[in-house]
């Protein structure tokens, strides 16, 4: 099957209606075995120290020999325009231009209009053969996954019987479901029904984890130190576990592209449903996201006076957490269990 290529999350539905395979590259790139050399393959390609290790993955999941996605199987490299950043924009015209890829620009308009969310998904549509009502179609079939993903969210923090990697990695996965959502579908049930059984998990301090995910695995260490991340903020978002009317308002609700300010008080609702005790902010180096943290910590102030906001960066992918980082978890889940 022919390969619809991404770099962040867009109207999947899209994509599956024109019978073709979705594939999101941040998902190819976080899950190999080699992750670190794709990023240092990038930089010896010419891209700069200073830009973002996600885009310099990206790029090599197509560029370096042999490559982890053969671009003679790629049929469109759908860039984000407004509602991404410009790395990636950047990043769609080196590839489309070096592999011969064609682009499709899709655009997530500033004023979550439903008006032209639906008419821009219409045009990605028409530009993939395909129309909005197949398009339509499938949305609806996928409302039966999506629902299973906030079952799965539920347990996080109801239940107490997921871990925060697990919440993480099937609410990430749900971009592309791994490039086949029946399947998706019942892997997640078989998971779910599994979990269900569970021994609730008994951590103390019940983590929100804002930002963009991690490039390396923190959860694990988080879990040996007494918390648990119940909520991943951005994760859910790519799930678009939240039930919303029709396809327009679902794209328009998701809170990713659109403002900081309508994130993150998007997140702090979840995070006072959720009894939320400590906030991790994780943010990638070289990445404009960075500065907003700035706007959350005045957000969190008003909203969530007390709760201790860790700010994290990472910066290429580690296989073991660095020293550094390690201690400042330590340290603050350790102030965060003090209360
Ligand atoms: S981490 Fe930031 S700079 Fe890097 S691709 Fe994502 S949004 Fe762009």
């Amino acid at each position: 099957m022919k390969k619809v290529v991404f770099t962040t999350t867009i109207p999947v539905e899209v994509v599956i209606a024109a019978k073709l395979q979705p594939v999101d590259m941040n998902n190819i790139f976080v899950s190999s075995n080699n992750s670190k050399s794709l990023v240092e393959f990038a930089e010896i390609d010419g891209f700069p120290r200073s830009s973002c290790a996600w885009i310099k993955g990206l790029y090599s999941t197509v560029a370096q020999d042999p490559p982890l996605l053969d671009y003679k199987d790629i049929t469109l490299f759908v860039a984000v325009t407004e509602g991404d950043c410009s790395n990636a924009g950047v990043l769609a015209q080196i590839v489309s231009s070096k592999f011969n890829i064609p682009s499709h620009l899709f655009s997530f308009h500033p004023s979550q209009s439903l008006m032209k969310m639906r008419a821009e998904i219409e045009r990605f549509a028409q530009s993939l053969g395909t129309t909005l009502a197949d398009t339509v179609t499938v949305w609806k079939e996928l409302k039966a996954v999506r629902e299973d993903l906030r079952r799965l969210d539920e347990m996080s923090y109801e239940n107490n019987v997921i871990t925060g990697q697990e919440n993480h990695l099937w609410l990430v996965s749900a971009s592309d479901f791994n490039g086949d959502y029946k399947l998706f579908h019942q892997e997640l049930k078989l998971f779910l029904s599994q979990a269900e059984n569970r021994k609730p998990f008994e951590q103390k301090v019940r983590i929100g984890y804002l930002g963009v995910p991690p490039i390396f695995d923190i959860y694990d260490f988080i879990e040996k130190h007494n918390g648990r991340v119940i909520f991943n903020e951005i994760q859910r978002q790519f799930a678009m576990v939240e039930s919303t009317a029709d396809i327009a308002e679902q794209y328009c609700n998701y809170s990713y592209p659109y403002s900081a300010e309508y994130r993150f008080r998007k997140a702090i609702v979840e995070m006072k449903k959720r009894n939320i005790t400590a906030v991790i902010h994780y943010v990638q180096s070289f990445c404009h996201r960075h500065i907003e943290d700035i706007l959350l910590r005045k957000i969190m102030a008003e909203e969530m006076p007390g709760v201790p906001l860790l700010t994290l960066e990472g910066d290429k992918p580690q296989s073991e957490l660095d020293g550094r980082i390690r201690t400042r978890i330590e340290a603050f889940l350790e102030t965060a269990e003090r209360g």
